[in-house]
C-alpha cells in the first residue's frame, strides 16, 4: 500500500490525473486517449503502475469512458459503495494507492462476467507488451 501526501501526489501527477485519481472526478465521455485504444497490453494503474486490466477484456461500451468486463488480477482492484451525488454506485479504486478509477455497472456483457468496469483513461497508462 502506498500512502502519499497530497502535496506528493500533485508532484507525480498531472493536474486532471490528480483530480480523477485523488479526488474522484471524471474526465468528460469520449475525451480520453484509451476510449478506442485497440492495441493489445495491459493498463496500469496511472499513480503507481499496478497492473488493472489487460486488453483482452475490454468491449465497445459506447459510453465514451474505456470498459472492461474483467480485472486484469482479482485483488489489484478494490470495489466500495459510492452514493455520493444521490447515486448508489460501486467505485473502482487500485489497491496499491488507493487512487479513485472509475465505478463498475452490472450491464456488461452478458456471455461474459455481466460486468461494465468503467474507467477513466487518465487513471490509467498503457503498457503495450
Ligand atoms: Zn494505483
Amino acid at each position: 500500500m502506498i500512502t502519499k501526501t497530497d502535496e506528493e501526489w500533485k508532484k507525480i501527477l498531472t493536474p486532471q490525473q490528480y483530480e480523477i485519481l485523488r479526488n474522484k472526478g471524471t474526465e468528460p465521455a469520449f475525451t480520453g486517449q484509451f476510449v478506442d485504444n485497440h492495441e493489445q497490453g495491459v493498463y496500469e494503474c496511472a499513480a503507481c503502475g499496478e497492473e488493472l486490466f489487460d486488453s483482452s477484456t475490454k468491449f465497445e461500451s459506447g459510453s465514451g469512458w474505456p470498459s472492461f468486463y474483467d480485472v486484469a488480477t482479482q485483488g489489484n482492484v478494490i470495489l466500495k459503495d459510492d452514493n455520493a451525488h444521490g447515486m448508489r454506485r460501486t467505485e473502482v479504486v487500485c489497491s496499491k494507492c488507493g487512487g479513485h478509477l472509475g465505478h463498475v455497472f452490472e450491464d456488461g456483457p452478458k456471455n461474459k462476467t455481466g460486468l461494465r468496469y468503467c474507467i477513466n483513461s487518465c487513471a490509467l497508462k498503457f503498457d503495450n507488451k
